[in-house]
């Protein structure tokens, strides 16, 4: 009966650090990522204060909101902001509570040096005190750090298998790292305080049920703020240990320049660089890659007709309908005045013909100038590794294929012939 209470109690908890936590990250453009961070670091005394010395009866046994609705949350709070960050955001919170307790600890040490303690002079009521919650700080910061990269890899390689179901996803991902987590943390708390192996279980059990009450928010916070990065990334432990130590925001900033002015599609610079990659690292593990290169029909007559200015328009409609057809890890680039080119990761031939023809139909269905005059894109389409082993063979081979569209009446597909 208590128990069952006190386990809605802590739901309310969570719920609250929840809400809390995620309305900062939320306005994190308007107010700074910086408010979110001293918020969650602020609460990180709280959690470790509790972990030691709070404990309420739960259906499982005796078992620290410290531990079990704070940390976890913290956890969960850290993976959120890798998904709509990146690692190298992660890094400066991890880092930052790290020196923080390290220098809670040392102030612990330096404080004790003061003179006159005891009666008359300075009172100190638990000296040590400080020195338990500072080492249990730096230790579970360190644990922290381990966690987070535990948390981040397992989410990634999760989404292969469990993609957009967002509540399984994050739960396990979240269940797998506190389960690691609490092996670590009781051993020290074991150490420090004597703390029963019953501890043990009922701090995993209750993580583990905060954790699937965290992924709900969680999800539900996901959901309603569309992200890409939902779908799984080619992240690597090297590329993920990298971002946490000490690669620079540089490659961040490049991805976030370089899309062109007019349409949003992704520049030409970007096309060389990202581009050239993404064939590359394709070839590399043995899988196909299909370019389309696509060139607006007769656009000289729509620019005569109605105007350099409506022209735009049009190119901005027509971008808008490729960004639409396209699946996530697809990219858009604008290659040339009216010419646009679609990289298609893993697309075999015949699935990125279909696919261009979808786009194609749906310019031809969706697009007009001047709000009468229907608009055309032709489409020529090639695959590597079959018709070419890097970018710039691949736009050539695709090129050739947008010339025959053009020769065959426009308004249509070529692929490669005989394939
Ligand atoms: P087709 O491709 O079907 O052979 O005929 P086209 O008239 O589209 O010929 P082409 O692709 O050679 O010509 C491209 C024209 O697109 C030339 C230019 O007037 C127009 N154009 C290029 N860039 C822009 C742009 O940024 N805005 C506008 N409004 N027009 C552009
Ligand atoms: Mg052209
Ligand atoms: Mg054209």
């Amino acid at each position: 009966m208590m128990a069952s209470f006190n386990f809605t109690v802590m739901s309310s908890e969570a719920a609250i650090y929840f809400l809390v936590l995620i309305i900062l990250l939320h306005f994190r453009q308007r107010i700074g990522i910086g408010v979110f961070m001293t918020v969650l670091g602020t609460m990180h005394f709280l959690e470790t204060y509790l972990a030691a010395k709070f404990y309420v009866e739960l259906p499982f046994g005796a078992v620290s909101p410290g531990s079990a609705m704070m940390f976890t949350g913290k956890l969960l709070m850290i993976l959120l902001l890798y998904i709509k960050e990146d690692a190298t955001t992660v890094r400066q919170l991890i880092y930052g509570l790290l020196v923080g307790n390290l220098a809670c600890l040392l102030f612990g040490v330096i404080l004790g040096l003061h003179a006159g303690s005891g009666p008359g002079g300075v009172v100190i009521a638990d000296e040590n005190f400080l020195r338990e919650m500072g080492v249990l700080m730096v230790w579970g910061t360190t644990l922290l750090y381990l966690d987070s990269l535990a948390i981040i890899i397992l989410y990634e390689r999760l989404g292969r298998f469990l993609g957009r179901r967002l509540v399984p996803r994050l739960f396990v991902a979240g269940a797998m790292t506190l389960a690691f987590d609490q092996i670590g943390f009781y051993g020290v708390l074991h150490y420090l305080t004597g703390a029963p192996a019953t501890v043990f279980w009922a701090g995993l059990f209750a993580k583990i049920s905060m954790a699937a009450v965290y992924a709900v928010m969680t999800a539900i916070y996901l959901a309603l703020t569309f992200e890409e990065r939902l779908t799984t990334s080619a992240l690597t432990l090297t590329d993920l240990f990298n971002d946490l130590t000490y690669r620079e925001k540089y490659h961040d900033l490049l991805s976030r320049s370089g899309t062109d002015a007019l349409t949003g599609a992704l520049d030409r610079g970007r096309l060389d660089r990202e581009g050239t990659e993404m064939v590359r690292t394709a070839m590399r593990r043995g899988r196909q890659f299909s370019v389309m290169v696509i060139d607006a029909d007769h656009f000289k007559e729509v620019n005569d007709r109605f105007g350099h200015l409506e022209g735009d328009e049009v190119l901005k409609k027509i971008a808008a309908t490729l960004q639409r057809c396209l699946r996530s890890g697809d990219r858009l680039f604008r290659f040339g005045g009216e010419e646009f080119i679609v990289l298609a990761n893993a697309a075999g031939h015949a699935e990125a013909v279909a696919m261009a023809e979808r786009i194609r139909q749906n310019v031809a269905d969706g697009v007009r100038a001047g709000s009468v005059a229907p608009v055309s894109i032709s489409i020529g389409v090639a695959t590597g590794p079959d018709q070419g082993q890097s970018l710039i063979e691949l736009i050539s081979a695709a090129d050739k294929c947008l010339y025959q569209a053009k020769a065959d009446g426009r308004n249509r597909v070529q692929g490669v012939l005989g394939v």
